[in-house]
């Protein structure tokens, strides 16, 4: 009998570990963190455990408010969520790993903003345009956009100063490719390698600066890195940060994002996944380190903190009331309040750049 209950225990204790885990604690942030607190927060993705993974912030033509968030499930598909967190549409179209962005783009015609992501299920480029007015992806891929990458997996976008749009996308080996986007006269898209990029280890997070032609790459376990997105500027490149140099960065280096200001000014915001935080980099000049900061729990508002951050994003663009100085927008590895699957998070801008003084 004693065995018996002990079985029976023990199978109860297996069949409860996924909530235990679910419900515990946030690890504490590193002290003397400067924490700010989510507003917002999405609904869960439809996917257990890891599954959530990279947001982009859409900016609204015309109204601020109905701006957008532009994310994947990597275990399902693409996602658009409204800013109060309510899922706008979900198109399960493959294990779509990052997500990237970029207006301006001359299709059948008409200017439209593109989305990218990398699509692990197909090891190709997902492309789709967004309708300003239902807010609907609607992919515009030419067939499948093959990357013959081993697993497509980093992503991001980078808009030149002549108009040409392009995409980044890495695999596990450290390889990093360029595409060059091209519209069909049948109004679909198509990707042509442009170049490769290589890397020693691991990269994912990666963000594009069009204004400067600079493109950021997060080599997870190592570095910062800074590069040209010009395919003629070749591979010679700089390491902003080195995890092994910077005591406030602990490893995987995850997602990146750009806080674009008038007259080249800004901030580059890294997820420093292994200590719950993100690091911000002047945007200017040697991109000097500024500080980091973490998101704790908005406990009257009901949201938890943010904790292992894959991908993320920042606007400078307003949101509308409240966002007029844009957001932050990151991935939370534990949604532990109420528990539940993997969601996003968004931080006034506002809220971070009163802590660190910016
Ligand atoms: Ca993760
Ligand atoms: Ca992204
Ligand atoms: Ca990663
Ligand atoms: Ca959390
Ligand atoms: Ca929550």
């Amino acid at each position: 009998m004693i065995k018996l209950n002990l079985a029976a225990g023990l199978l109860a204790l297996m069949a409860a570990a996924p909530t235990l885990a679910q419900t515990a604690p946030s690890p504490t942030a590193a002290p003397g963190l400067a924490l700010v607190r989510p507003t917002m927060e999405t609904e869960p993705v439809d996917h257990e455990g890891d599954a959530a993974d990279d947001p982009a912030i859409w900016v609204h033509p015309s109204d601020p408010a109905k701006s957008a968030i532009i994310a994947t499930d990597k275990k399902g598909g693409m996602l658009v969520y409204d800013l109060s967190g309510k899922r706008l549409q979900y198109l399960p179209d493959g294990r779509m790993n990052n997500v990237d962005l970029r207006g301006g783009f001359k299709l059948g015609g008409r200017r439209v903003t593109l989305v990218a992501a990398s699509d692990r299920t197909r090891k190709a480029i997902a492309l789709y345009t967004i309708d300003p007015e239902t807010r609907q992806l609607t992919s515009v891929a030419d067939g499948v956009q093959a990357t013959g990458l081993s697993d497509p997996y980093g992503l991001c976008m980078y808009r030149d100063r002549k108009g040409g749009t392009f995409v980044f996308v890495s695999d596990p080996q450290g390889l990093v490719r360029q595409w060059k986007l091209t519209a069909t006269p049948a109004g679909k898209v198509r990707a042509q390698a442009v170049r490769d990029l290589r890397f020693d280890t691991q990269t994912e997070g990666c963000v594009a600066d069009d204004a400067t032609g600079a493109l950021y790459v997060a080599e997870e376990d190592v570095a910062l890195w800074k590069l040209g997105a010009d395919a003629k500027t070749g591979a010679a490149r700089k390491a902003i940060a080195r995890v092994a140099d910077n005591p406030a960065l602990k490893d995987d280096l995850e997602g990146v994002g750009l806080y674009a200001q008038p007259g080249g000014k800004g901030y580059l915001v890294v997820s420093s996944q292994g200590n719950n935080s993100y690091a911000v980099f002047r945007r200017e000049g040697d991109n000097a380190y500024v500080g980091s900061f973490g998101v704790a729990a908005n406990d009257q508002a009901g949201i938890d903190g943010i904790s292992g951050t894959d991908g993320l994003d920042v606007s400078s663009a307003s949101l509308g009331a409240g966002l007029e100085s844009g957001a932050f927008v990151a991935q939370d590895d534990d949604n532990a309040a109420p528990p539940g699957r993997q969601n996003f998070k968004l931080v006034p801008w506002s809220a971070i750049a009163a802590k660190l003084k910016l």
